[in-house]
């Protein structure tokens, strides 16, 4: 008797956990988290140049690596003085090539003088696997994240949405950020279930603060994240229609791991 009314208990908690499951989300408020927030550690010097192996995606010259996400057409975000600048008009931009697991060494600068606060100071951000034209894939936040408070879960070198940094290793603006990502990439069955997630480590400034973080799924700006399966994808850089001023990169290079 225990044994049945326990069953039925189970199946009615099943059923609504279902149902909430399936209700749509609207808000995006309600995938923010604001506490505890990352201390802040003060990074050191150091070199970056890519090593013997490397992939060298942008070595400051042009952008013939890359195209438009939106339509594979050539990128055209502004090259000048060894760096490429953000064009928000033209849209994200992502690497022709496809990648599954790899390193990758990146460069950033937030401009000396930039506005605005919260998510709308310096953002851009960087897919790790790109899975449409859009802001689809999983995104490393890239942010003004020097004295500039927003939820620690889309602060600079958070997991957007998923997980924030372990520390706040951001130089202030006009300086250059580098950011060291180690990333294993999810596996899917052939019937498109989830075999094993995805995994990130990420350095900023040389400063630990992604450790082996599991990925719950793609970055949503509204809503939980969740997988969608794909073989391998390109890396992407995104065009953020925030209205402050544009991000820049240089040195950019990965090594496929597989
Ligand atoms: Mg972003």
């Amino acid at each position: 008797m225990t044994q049945r009314i326990n069953a039925a208990i189970l199946l009615a908690l099943a059923t609504s956990a279902a149902w909430a499951q399936s209700a749509e989300p609207t808000d995006p408020k309600a995938t923010e988290q604001w506490e505890p927030v990352p201390r802040t550690v003060t990074p050191g010097k150091q070199d970056s140049a890519p090593p013997s192996d490397a992939i060298v995606l942008f070595d400051g010259h042009d952008l013939s690596q890359w195209e438009a996400s939106k339509d594979q057409s050539p990128a055209r975000w502004k090259v000048h003085d060894g760096v490429a600048t953000v064009d928000k008009a033209t849209g994200n931009i992502q690497t022709k090539r496809h990648f599954r697991n790899y390193q990758l060494h990146l460069e950033w600068r937030v401009p000396k003088d930039i506005t605005g606060e919260g998510q709308a100071r310096g953002n851009s951000g960087l897919f790790l696997a790109s899975t449409g034209p859009g802001d689809e894939g999983y995104e490393i936040q890239i942010l003004d994240s020097y004295n500039n408070k927003t939820y620690v879960n889309g602060q600079a070198a958070s997991i957007y949405k998923q997980s924030p940094p372990l520390v706040n290793a951001m130089r202030p603006p006009g300086e250059w950020q580098t950011y060291d990502v180690v990333w294993t990439a999810p596996v899917f069955a052939a019937d498109g279930t989830l075999k094993s997630p995805g995994y990130v480590t990420l350095f900023h400034n040389g400063v630990l603060v992604q450790n082996h973080t599991q990925l719950a799924g793609e970055t949503f700006y509204i809503g939980k994240p969740k997988y969608k399966p794909y073989a391998d994808a390109a890396i992407k850089l995104q065009a953020h229609g925030d209205p402050s001023a544009a991000i820049s990169f240089r040195n950019i290079w990965v090594r496929p791991l597989d």
